[in-house]
């Protein structure tokens, strides 16, 4: 296991100058002092760092000046002039970039990004600044995977049928990751460019903060992808 105090995913999009990184348990630093230090260690410009101030909605902004961006769950960087940032804690972070124009983006999405279709709202994000989608890798880090995701009947309705099971507690186990990169492939981004990392927030303790493990206890990881 690695003592680092976060996931490096840069390798993902085969471009030396371009970092993908997702803080972990060991990295000591919260809100905004500890987003900015973070951006810093990681070797990035904290000045041009742009970051959503998120709602667990569907909504995508396309970033124009550095700073917080209210009431959004996504942030991309036409030409990746751009830091982009968001925090998680279960939810999936699902990071974008093109390597060949620059662009980079980050959207944060749970089950209700997923209802609300923020996955197919990044990508027509992408398509509306006139990019091509097979310049695009994408990654989905670590997550609340089914092992540990279930919800009751209240909200089931909602979900893809695709995507859950009944489970012997009487609820329902979801695969998150499944149904993200379902949304992904049906909104044209192929599953030969998705990489799913294969880890579960609630199950990896040492590893992971997780909302549904620790409830109000529980601290958030810091994505972040930009260019060296
Ligand atoms: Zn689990």
């Amino acid at each position: 296991m690695t003592q680092n105090q976060w996931d490096d995913y840069s390798s993902a999009f085969g471009h030396d100058d371009l970092i993908a990184v997702l803080s972990n348990r060991r990295y000591p630093g919260e809100g905004r002092s500890g987003r900015i230090s973070f951006v810093r260690a990681v070797g990035l410009n904290s000045d041009n760092l742009a970051f959503p101030k998120q709602i667990h909605s569907g909504y995508v902004e396309i970033a124009s000046r550095p700073g917080i961006v209210p009431n959004t769950d996504g942030i991309i960087s036409p030409g990746g002039s751009f830091v982009c940032s968001i925090q998680v804690a279960d939810c999936l972070p699902v990071f974008f970039a093109n390597t060949e124009s620059g662009t980079v983006g980050l959207v944060h999405t749970g089950w209700r990004g997923l209802v609300s279709k923020i996955l197919p709202t990044a990508v027509n994000s992408i398509l509306q600044i006139g990019e091509s989608l097979r310049d695009f890798s994408v990654l989905i880090g670590p997550s609340i995977q089914a092992c540990c995701f279930e919800v009751r009947d209240d909200v089931i309705d909602q979900f893809v049928p695709a995507f859950y099971k009944k489970n012997s507690n009487n609820r329902y186990t979801v695969d998150l990751q499944k149904w993200a990169v379902h949304q992904l492939a049906d909104s044209g981004i192929t599953r030969s460019r998705v990489t799913v990392i294969d880890k579960c927030t609630f199950c990896s303790q040492d590893e992971y903060h997780s909302y549904r493990r620790n409830r109000s206890k529980a601290g958030r990881m810091i994505a972040i992808i930009g260019w060296r």
